[in-house]
């Protein structure tokens, strides 16, 4: 994967900050012990203007994870919203992936971090598709990793926090290091939970199923839509736990996320599935996906947040 694409200004605290000057402490709290919280967002470029995606949602998120973990967020919901707007402004990008982080500053190094302030920053760059180019149209080879998610009442996985992915690395180093694009990890009682950082959905026999939250996993705004877009064309969805082996013998599996989008996967552990390439029920999906986004479809104007 390619260098940053460095932009001109991050966000920090309230501040526009030149690129190379937004910087930290190296007492940081969250650099040593992973307190902080954080999110993946997209703008991209539609009919009628650039407009992130779903942002509303992704900075509840934000909230949620901080909440879960004691943190006060110093800015509200609609202030992180603008200041996100403002930043892609300034930055002059028509498309982008969004980065904010609120962390434990510098104060401190006890285990308890609250004492330390909660600080919030906001980057955005030009990113192109997280997977590489032709995974959305060929899919990609999978393994099932032999690292597990995070057991029950241990990480809590709703939280979106930088400390589950230090799981998600020996995923997807494991992973690479073998030839795969990436790893799925099995939960705590040993049924599918998502990859190193997407979602998962099998179709098996015309019916749409994914992990439920029961199954460890981030609860996924892709994940979200991709359960409203396939309802709205009719298919049935099921959330609930999956067993390993329904990978290997479903019709199509899919990840999604918002680096992922909708990216099919063709193997799993080397068995081939289905065809072995995008079958046609992810591929509706995607079409859909990327449909609604291209024109910013007023039918779903809440999804889109405009820039300009
Ligand atoms: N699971 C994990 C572990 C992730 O890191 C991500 C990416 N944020 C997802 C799922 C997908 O979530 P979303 O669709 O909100 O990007």
């Amino acid at each position: 994967m390619a260098k940053i694409n460095e932009a001109k200004y991050i966000w920090m605290s309230g501040k526009m900050v030149p690129w190379n000057e937004a910087k930290v402490h190296v007492l940081t709290h969250a650099l040593h012990y992973g307190s902080a919280v954080f999110e993946g967002i997209r703008a991209y470029r539609t009919k009628r203007g650039t407009a992130v995606f779903r942002l509303k949602e992704h900075m509840k998120r934000l909230l949620d994870s901080a909440k879960i973990y004691r943190m006060e967020s110093p800015f509200t919901l609609e202030e992180l919203m603008n200041a996100t707007v403002e930043l892609i402004k300034i930055n002059e990008l028509d498309e982008c992936y969004i980065r904010p982080l609120l962390y434990r500053g510098y104060f401190n190094l006890g285990v308890n971090p609250m004492e330390c302030p909660v600080e919030v920053s906001i980057a955005a760059w030009k990113w192109g598709k997280y997977l590489g180019p032709e995974a959305l149209e060929q899919g990609v080879d999978v393994m099932i990793s032999s690292w597990n998610r995070m057991a029950p009442n241990t990480f809590p996985a709703m939280a979106k926090t930088t400390a589950n992915y230090a799981n998600a690395q020996l995923i997807k180093m494991e992973a690479v290091v073998y030839g795969f694009s990436e790893g799925i990890a099995l939960n705590a009682y040993g049924t599918i939970s998502e990859g190193s950082g997407e979602n998962i959905f099998v179709v098996k026999d015309g019916v749409i199923y994914t992990p439920n939250l029961e199954s460890t996993i981030l609860p996924g705004i892709t994940r979200l839509t991709v359960i409203e877009i396939a309802k709205s064309l009719g298919f049935e969805v099921k959330e609930c736990f999956i067993p390993r082996e329904m990978l290997y013998i479903a019709d199509e599996i899919f990840f999604t996320g918002t680096a992922a989008e909708v990216t099919p996967i063709r193997s799993v552990d080397k068995i081939v599935i289905g065809e072995g390439k995008i079958g046609p029920v992810t591929k509706r999906i995607q079409q859909e996906f990327f449909r609604i986004i291209e024109e910013a479809d007023e039918r779903y104007e809440h999804y889109f947040t405009w820039v300009k």
